[in-house]
């Protein structure tokens, strides 16, 4: 056996990184800079407004409560090219420009209006830039905005749109084609012959890839036949950039996943048995240097465990993220979490709720056996259990959140 942290590496160091393309903001959330932004002009563009009100020259209301002419309103978007003199305000709105000659606002709140608008009496003194905003003040020009290997979110497609910029240098999201392999698998609602099971893999790492948030192909099911297996990783390696299959890894005779990767693959295929609870066994290999081949177990939690620790980093290292592994939390748990001394690392399936005081508890989600994927289904976080004895109610232990949007208070 191989422990879990040597599996990754060597199949994160044969991944390779993909390509930069400059892709339209509209479909680069999630993906990955490739180089740092600069901002080419100031946002924002021009003195404005930070409230509704008036603007004022500052020292004209030093012996504020002070009354002033009323000369013109500005609206957000008026563009006329307005001023001020001594003893005069504009009423102006939030995000209007700035007229020339003032340089304060007051907020319409601290002051009284008079005769239909036309005078207004400014109650307190305010210093100069009061409410406004000034050019480059949320961000400056020529000033880094998105850092290089950023993920970037709907605050960074915002900021780049308010620079005007129409697509981002990012690297490309791998396609990846997902199969299942087995002569038992069938779909849908049809009656089960004797011996056959429906494929629950398939749909679960399409949803899993998709939630990392690459695009997928559905290749389907290829029974146990090694000459159809070969023909769909020939054709796929046009249209995918990795595959991710299950079913096969095992060392039956019918393991035909593991058999074609050693065939396609020469030396560049691993068979692993890693020193982990579920998903020991594990087929990585590269078709023609180029195509990265997971060769997932399964049974399916072991399938999703498998996804978990090493399939989605390594998907997430070809799209030019940096941290490729989820930060394991701390967590206590609530029951006592038992296990033998077997040389693994058992990773338990757990509900993570949040304590009042905002800490994390963790309970098992179900049965514990590597095809009871309904328990899958109810947790939302793998509790990770060195090889030992295990952890004692209420004492720390380490969880992997796979679902933080399902992540609820312990109340609720
Ligand atoms: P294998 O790795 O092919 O030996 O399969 C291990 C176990 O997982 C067997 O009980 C299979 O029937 C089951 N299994 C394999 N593929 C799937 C799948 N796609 N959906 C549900 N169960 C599966
Ligand atoms: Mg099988």
């Amino acid at each position: 056996m191989i422990p879990l942290e040597e599996a990754r590496e060597l199949i994160l160091s044969a991944c390779p990184v993909m390509e930069v393309e400059h892709r339209p903001l509209g479909a680069s959330l999630g993906c990955v800079t490739a180089e740092p932004i600069v901002a080419g002009e100031d946002v924002p563009p021009f003195f404005n407004s930070a409230m509704d009100g008036y603007a004022v020259r500052s020292a004209d209301v030093t012996g504020a409560p002070t009354r002033l002419r009323v000369v013109d309103t500005v609206m957000a978007g008026d563009g006329r090219p307005l001023s001020i003199g001594d003893g005069e305000a504009v009423r102006i709105m939030t995000g209007a420009p700035l007229p020339e000659g003032s340089d304060a606002v007051c907020m319409v709140e601290r002051t009284r209006s008079e005769s239909d608008g036309q005078w207004v009496v400014i109650e307190d003194p305010v210093a100069a830039g009061n409410s406004v905003r000034r050019p480059g003040s949320d961000i400056a020009a020529g000033g880094e905005v998105v850092a290089d290997r950023t993920e970037l979110t709907p605050a960074h497609l915002g900021v780049l749109a308010r620079l005007g910029l129409e697509s981002a240098p990012v690297y490309r999201p791998p396609t990846v084609g997902v199969l299942s392999t087995g002569d038992e698998l069938r779909e849908g609602p049809a009656p089960l012959p004797r011996g056959a099971i429906r494929d629950g893999n398939r749909p679960m790492l399409v949803g899993l890839i998709e939630r990392a948030g690459y695009p997928t192909i559905d290749l389907g099911i290829i029974p146990d036949d090694a000459t159809r297996l070969r023909t769909v990783f020939e054709n796929a390696a046009s249209g995918c950039d990795a595959l991710v299959t299950s079913g096969g890894v095992s060392v039956g005779d019918l393991d035909i996943v593991r058999i074609v990767l050693s065939e396609m693959c020469g030396p560049a295929m691993h068979w692993m048995q890693v020193a982990i609870k579920p998903a020991k066994p594990l087929a990585f290999g590269m078709i023609d240097g180029r195509l990265p081949v997971f060769g997932l177990p399964g049974n399916p939690v072991s399938s999703m465990v498998s996804f978990e620790l090493f399939a989605r980093p390594a998907l997430r290292h070809m799209g030019g993220h940096i941290d490729v592994v989820r930060p394991t939390l701390s967590a206590i748990a609530d029951v006592d979490l038992t296990r033998g001394t077997d040389g693994k690392v058992h990773l338990v399936r757990v509900l993570a709720c949040v304590d009042a005081t905002g800490r994390l508890h963790v309970r098992p989600s179900g049965g514990q056996e590597s095809h009871q994927l309904r328990s899958m289904a109810d947790a939302n976080a793998l509790a990770v259990l060195a090889d030992g004895p295990g952890v004692r109610s209420g004492d720390p232990v380490g969880v992997l959140l796979l679902d933080g949007d399902r992540l609820h208070s312990s109340g609720s």
